[in-house]
């Protein structure tokens, strides 16, 4: 697998693979099929059971063959229609909800919506190496999927027949042995379980409804070539270009990535710098762009519903201490960050007020304390109805900013020897004839053990040490 594909930016990506996507014989995909080919599989949903349990969904193949076959022939014509009309078949205004965000395919057999955006892409791989829905979930970390109510099984929303769950990277199927039915179901726990056994289905035979990073062809079409080739031709660059748009704009389509600005690239780092001016020139840039996607990640991540605990801190200040969610985004909340706490409820008059965390989540508990600036006038009587915001601060951007512009005018406002380390340029080691202690602990600390004393006696003889780890391994023991 190559992650290399999807560019720099690019997160881990997690694919399901198998070896082989035969299927139950309902294998109808191929470049070679067009609308007229009748060989389709007969499938369709069967509408929600009700059961007992869960709520369940389960795909079954039946033979309404004629059935299928009418839907078929309206979609036939459909498409003779498009392709009188080729010259407009790209043409963003002229184009169905439906159709691909990223290349335009609109065949309905072939696309499926992003639950979470509600945004069609297609199941065909264009220029990528993974289809265009597959590459929107890993890229946009969205999950979950509703087939076209016109695709070959009908408007369905992909999820476990047993717990519910909508993770498509989890879910996959199991042809039950009657043969008529196939069960969607996630790999962990549902699929495992023993129970399966009673109701005559066959756990070995569980299959990721993703297989080389493609939707299994009797769930979703794969475009023919000839579509393919018809379509808009976006690459991974673009597709990656897009992506990003749409965490700044939603709406954000195809035609803005032509616009000016969109397609500047900051420019790469260096291993050697001219001088400051340069360094700054280059880095100056990325700070801005880190700043900038920290705040919009803080600025969105509101959250409703909370419960608030309050309690007065030893100096006399209103704490309130809630639980959040969990994210899985990148964000990591940190001590001294601050919250905005906002009461929405009818028992009090509305109010809000800004806090600084003094705990996170953390071995003795999930919660999050804040001490609010001003606690007079906090609704302490009430409980729920609490609106949690986050609060963007710069500062720490602003410092590196300031220090890079520093750095560019002036070289002497860090050592020498500093100066040229941090552009690349050939240095000779200095090494500070210093007089090491026999001992390296600190008062009240436990003792250093190897590695930390190694690096203590580097840093103390040289003028800059970089000290790097895992978390916990004790680099801040250190630097007592
Ligand atoms: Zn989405
Ligand atoms: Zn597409
Ligand atoms: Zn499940």
């Amino acid at each position: 697998m190559s992650v290399d594909a999807y560019g720099p930016s690019s997160q881990t990506l997690t694919f399901l693979d198998t070896e082989d996507a035969d299927l139950i014989g309902a294998d109808t995909q191929g470049s070679e099929c067009d609308f007229t080919d009748f060989t389709i599989p007969s499938q369709t949903q069967t509408s929600q059971h009700d059961h007992a349990g869960p709520k369940v969904t389960g795909v079954q193949i039946n033979n309404s063959f004629e059935k299928k076959l009418a839907s078929t022939s309206n979609a036939l014509g459909e498409l003779q229609f498009e392709e009188e009309d080729e010259e407009g078949y790209f043409n963003a205004k002229e184009l169905p909800d439906y159709a691909c965000k990223y290349c335009g395919i609109h065949e309905p057999n072939c696309v499926v919506m992003c639950n979470l955006c509600k945004k069609w892409f297609c199941n065909g791989r264009g220029n990528t190496s993974g289809s265009h829905i597959i590459n929107h979930l890993v890229r946009a970390k969205h999950k979950e999927v509703t087939l076209h109510k016109d695709g070959p099984l009908g408007e369905t929303v992909l999820e476990c027949y047993s717990c519910g769950v909508r993770n498509v990277f989890v879910l996959g199927f199991i042809p039950a042995k009657a043969d008529s039915v196939v069960v969607l179901l996630c790999r962990q726990p549902c699929a495992a379980q023993n129970s399966l056994k009673d109701m005559n289905w066959d756990q070995d035979q569980w299959k990721p409804l993703i297989s080389d990073r493609c939707f299994l062809t009797w769930l979703v079409k794969i475009p023919s070539e000839q579509e393919q080739l018809r379509a808009r031709q976006i690459s991974a660059q673009q597709i990656n270009k897009l992506e990003e748009l749409w965490k700044e704009n939603i709406d954000a389509t195809f035609q803005d990535l032509e616009k000016p600005g969109v397609d500047e690239e900051p420019q790469q780092v260096l291993l050697r710098y001219e001088d400051g001016y340069q360094y700054q020139n280059i880095f100056g840039p990325l700070v801005k762009l880190e700043a900038d996607y920290d705040k919009r990640l803080k600025e969105s991540q509101t959250q409703e519903n909370i419960e608030v605990r309050w309690d007065t801190g030893l100096n006399k200040k209103t704490i309130a201490y809630f639980t959040l969610a969990k994210t899985d985004g990148d964000m990591k909340l940190m001590h001294g960050d601050e919250l905005k706490l906002r009461y929405v409820g009818e028992m009090h008059k509305s109010w809000s007020g800004v806090g600084h965390v003094i705990k996170v989540p953390d071995n003795y508990g999930e919660d999050i304390g804040i001490e609010l600036k001003n606690g007079s006038g906090a609704p302490v009587d009430c409980n729920s109805n609490f609106v949690v915001d986050f609060i963007w601060k710069s500062t720490s951007f602003d410092r590196m900013q300031l220090a890079l512009r520093k750095f560019a005018v002036d070289d002497s406002s860090v050592s020498a020897y500093i100066y040229h380390r941090l552009l690349g340029h050939e240095v000779e080691e200095v090494l500070f004839r210093c007089h090491l202690p026999k001992h390296f602990s600190a008062p009240n600390l436990p003792d250093l053990n190897r590695s930390q004393v190694y690096a203590v006696k580097h840093a103390l003889q040289r003028p800059l040490s970089l000290i790097q780890g895992p978390p916990g391994t004790g680099k801040s023991e250190e630097c007592f």
